[in-house]
């Protein structure tokens, strides 16, 4: 990945808060999150620069081929299991209350987890949609993960429980690699037999329209961005710091290692998601009732 040349120096922890603060006073804030605001609940980000490189899946590949689609679910139902047992950590909390408080508009997240629907976020858009539906390709009808799971537990008796938790790696998309997938059977759709697939967009699938102009609603009721715990590596990301910079709004970017909108940063700040975020609710100032009606003005 190539990365342009930052316009600001990375800030450390003390005064990349201060910063931050400064650039987010007064203003109504969008958040667009990434895997590194979920580390802490113990979902690793496999681009984090500690990270071994892990190659994604693509949608073709899910869909041209059975195989892989059978080691794609075997893993998913030892996986899916472990993100359903993840909890909030401080850096949801904080970013609920400061949408209680009225600072933050709204939070598009990259994650799939769900964290920020449990923490207590309101407005939330999942652009990359949640591991806990299940959607048939065929015919669009919707069920949840968890429904699925006592199927493929029928389907597959004692399956799960022969694979051994703690040798499990366990990815953000709720995907885990395991030894042997053999004989796994997959399940289809009951209403019409067609093929399913976690109603999560990989690589080489398109966002929803609809969930893409929800997520552009949030950024331009917002005078400002902040992005946390993404690099910011895929577009459907990067399109949100790129409209709030040409829209002028700042851009505030909390991340681990360098990120694809380096450039178009006012304060970039290299420290950990659930401090800078908990940092930001104790030393962001209430707006003022009149803020949010500048810009229309
Ligand atoms: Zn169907």
């Amino acid at each position: 990945m190539r990365l342009p040349e930052p316009a600001v120096p990375a800030l450390p922890l003390v005064d990349g808060v201060a910063a931050a603060t400064a650039a987010l006073t007064g203003r109504r804030v969008a958040v667009l999150t990434g895997a590194g605001v979920s580390t802490d609940s113990g979902i690793p980000d496999y681009r984090g620069p500690d990270s071994p490189p892990r190659t994604p899946m693509t949608y073709q590949q899910f869909v041209s081929d059975p195989a892989f689609r059978r080691t794609y679910w075997a893993r998913n139902h030892v996986g899916w299991r472990h993100v359903h047992r993840t909890h909030p950590n401080d850096g949801h909390r904080a970013l609920a209350r400061l949408e209680v408080r009225g600072l933050v508009v709204g939070v598009i997240t990259q994650n799939v987890d769900r964290l920020h629907h449990q923490a207590g976020s309101r407005r939330v858009v999942d652009l990359h949609g949640t591991y806990a539906d299940v959607l048939c390709l065929s015919c669009g009808a919707r069920t949840t993960r968890d429904a699925l799971a006592r199927r493929l537990d029928e389907l597959n008796p004692g399956f799960a429980e022969r694979v051994a938790v703690d040798d499990v790696e366990i990815a953000p998309d709720a995907d885990a690699v395991i030894a042997s997938t053999e004989g796994f059977v997959v399940a289809d759709c009951e209403r019409c037999g067609g093929m399913l697939k976690p109603d999560i967009t990989y690589f080489g699938e398109n966002v929803p329209a609809p969930r893409v102009a929800a997520a552009f609603a949030i950024v331009d009721d917002a005078d400002a961005l902040l992005v946390a715990g993404s690099s910011l590596a895929v577009m459907s990301g990067l399109r949100f710091v790129r409209h709030a910079a040409r829209t002028g709004r700042p851009v505030v970017i909390v991340n681990r290692g360098r990120t694809r909108g380096d450039d178009l940063a006012t304060v970039r700040v290299d420290a950990g998601t659930s401090q800078v975020l908990t940092a930001l609710d104790r030393g962001l100032p209430d707006l003022r009732a009149d803020v949010g009606h500048e810009r229309t003005g």
